[in-house]
């Protein structure tokens, strides 16, 4: 036999066993953006490179290290597998004129790649629920969008995550903060890791997000952002926090706070569980104003977030949320030729009704026949040998606990009936 081929490192199947968690999480994501008024949007997975080093920032870990590029053969464009789903978003909105004398509140889903080293909670394939409004600059929006995701772990069964909050300011409180960032860092030179001394200048706030103790005292220390706030920026904030009062929503204030991105601006936020080990974000995003005209649009205030979905159904798995049950109705047995042929247009007629059927298929025994109605999970066997052809009838058994092995015999015409009443 030839050598298999395996997947790609950090990429994963998700097998019939696991799938289920996938389609109930997506079910329930499609009831809650519409609860909200969010409606969906498609792009595609690969986009112009460009894009992300203009949207998501030249100096980021995102676009430095993790982005699979390549130039297409045909024609040699620069192209990228997504990393995140914002910059394309917001370049459809643009291309499309969706953003035109107009508010919109969108949601996507789908892979997004990103050059990791693969560990529990961190692939490099993974997925991402986006949700992104634009056209709203008032703190309403982004205390709504931090609330929808209070509501979504209260409609998945999740408890537990915790909620930090974090005001960025606008570009020139940050410029300000900048100034006295860099300075207070460059007196630090000589103890700054490699990741620190390459990031002074390009990138000083995320010297800070350092999770090398040696220099956890000296992030301690620095200038803090919140104090280079201005008037707009801080009633932005305070009116943030005032609609999570009021709603009764905890969260914990954390001017560590900057996220990975370039792009975002005033309020930033993550979702945050000490149930995944070091991957705990399970779902982060915030205010990001700057990015529509950054990609060449009209200026335009947008807010958004991101839930990446192999972390949630991790947390589902290790809460141990019940799934709602998805097996058949029926397992569908039968013997001889006209009973093949019966069963074949009474599983049609079946579901016609609304049943799950499966039919058995590939011959066998009764008894081989049964094992498998069993161990398909069906709450009852229908069984047609070609007396019950004959008969006009079928014998019906129950598989379910504590109601195994009652059987009896049904006519066909009210075999619907019996199994509605069960
Ligand atoms: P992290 O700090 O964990 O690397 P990030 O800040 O890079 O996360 P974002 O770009 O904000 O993450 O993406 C939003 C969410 O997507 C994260 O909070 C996380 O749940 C998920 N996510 C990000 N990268 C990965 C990955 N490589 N594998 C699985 N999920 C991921
Ligand atoms: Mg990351």
């Amino acid at each position: 036999m030839a050598n298999t081929i395996q997947g790609i490192r950090g990429m994963n199947d998700v097998l019939p066993q696991d799938s289920q968690r996938w389609l109930h999480v997506e079910s329930v994501f499609r009831d809650w953006g519409r609860a909200y008024g969010y409606k969906q949007i498609r792009m595609p997975v690969i986009e112009p490179t460009g894009l992300f080093v203009r949207g998501v920032g030249e100096h980021t870990d995102i676009v430095e290290k993790e982005m699979y590029s390549f130039e297409d053969s045909l024609n040699g464009e620069k192209l990228t597998l997504r990393p995140e789903g914002t910059a394309g978003c917001v370049r459809a909105c643009i291309e499309h004129g969706l953003l035109y004398n107009q508010t919109q509140r969108l949601w996507y889903i789908g892979p997004m790649f990103r050059h990791e080293r693969p560990q529990k909670g961190r692939y490099r394939q993974f997925h991402q629920l986006g949700i992104e409004a634009f056209g709203f600059d008032g703190p309403d929006v982004d205390a709504e969008q931090i609330l929808m995701l209070a509501d979504l772990w209260r409609r998945l069964g999740l408890t537990g995550l915790q909620l930090e909050l974090n005001s960025l300011g606008n570009a020139e409180e940050r410029a300000a903060h900048r100034v006295a960032l860099i300075a207070y860092l460059e007196q630090f030179q000589d103890i700054l890791d490699a990741d620190g001394k390459r990031r002074l200048y390009t990138n000083p706030l995320r010297v800070l997000d350092t999770k090398n103790p040696a220099l956890q005292q000296m992030a301690e220390g620095a200038p803090r952002l919140a104090d280079y706030l201005g008037e707009e920026s801080r009633r932005h904030f305070a009116g943030v926090q005032a609609l999570l009062d009021a709603a009764g929503i905890a969260y914990r204030l954390n001017d560590r706070l900057v996220r990975g991105l370039d792009y975002y601006n005033r309020t930033v936020f993550e979702w945050t569980t000490d149930q995944l080990g070091a991957q705990a974000t399970v779902a982060a995003g915030g205010r990001y104003d700057g990015l529509v005209e950054q990609l060449g649009g009209k200026p335009c205030p947008a807010v958004g977030f991101a839930i990446g979905i192999e972390r949630l159904l991790l947390l589902l798995e290790a809460q141990a949320v019940a799934l709602p049950e998805a097996l058949p109705d029926v397992y569908l047995v039968h013997q001889g030729e006209a009973a093949a042929k019966a069963a074949f247009l009474l599983a049609r007629e079946l579901r016609e009704s609304g049943l799950d059927v499966i039919l058995h298929a590939g011959g066998g025994s009764f008894k081989s026949q049964f094992k498998k109605a069993d161990a398909s999970g069906a709450r009852h066997a229908v069984v047609i040998g070609d007396e019950e052809v004959a008969a006009g009838t079928v014998n019906l058994k129950s598989l379910r606990d504590g109601e195994q092995g009652q059987q009896q015999s049904v006519n066909v015409s009210e075999l619907r009936a019996v199994l509605a009443g069960n």
